[in-house]
């Protein structure tokens, strides 16, 4: 926990839930206002800066993750890449931004890239509620298997 970390202080916010919870790690559904569907956080639950910081366990954890995420998103939509992308710039807390690319985008590489990590569209409510609903499913397929 580190003082004035956006993501230390989400994580310690009962009104946030995680899509999953490990044991040191925390799956978080990307910024909806991105558009980009199946857009997720992978997060450390430890303020860690740097990559040499990870212990074996933690980054065991994180390898188990990414394809049960890849799985669970994959069973809701068409998945043609996952893209995997660390900045950490701006936010020290080191943390994953997993972006899917589906078979129809139009939108590749760094283009789709920086719209999901700028998130700077506007959505209407009919659009927030989809993703919603999208964040809901993706919890369930989460918890139950993979
Ligand atoms: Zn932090």
């Amino acid at each position: 926990m580190r003082t004035n970390c956006p993501i230390c202080a989400k994580h310690q916010n009962p009104e946030n839930s995680p899509l999953l919870q490990g044991e040191f790690w925390r799956v978080e559904s990307g910024n909806i206002e991105a558009s980009v569907k199946g857009y997720v956080y992978l997060e450390p639950i430890r303020h860690v800066e740097h990559w040499s910081e990870f212990s074996q366990e933690e980054l065991i954890e994180m390898s188990e993750l990414v394809p049960k995420i890849e799985r669970a998103v994959g069973r809701i939509m068409p998945v043609d890449r996952l893209y995997i992308v660390v900045i950490s710039e701006a936010v020290r807390h080191l943390h994953l931004h997993l972006i899917p690319r589906q078979q129809d985008d139009q939108e590749k590489g760094l283009t789709l890239i920086a719209r999901a990590t700028q998130h700077r569209s506007e959505i209407d409510s009919h659009v927030r509620r989809e993703y919603i609903e999208f964040y809901d499913t993706l919890r369930k397929l989460l918890k139950s298997e993979n």
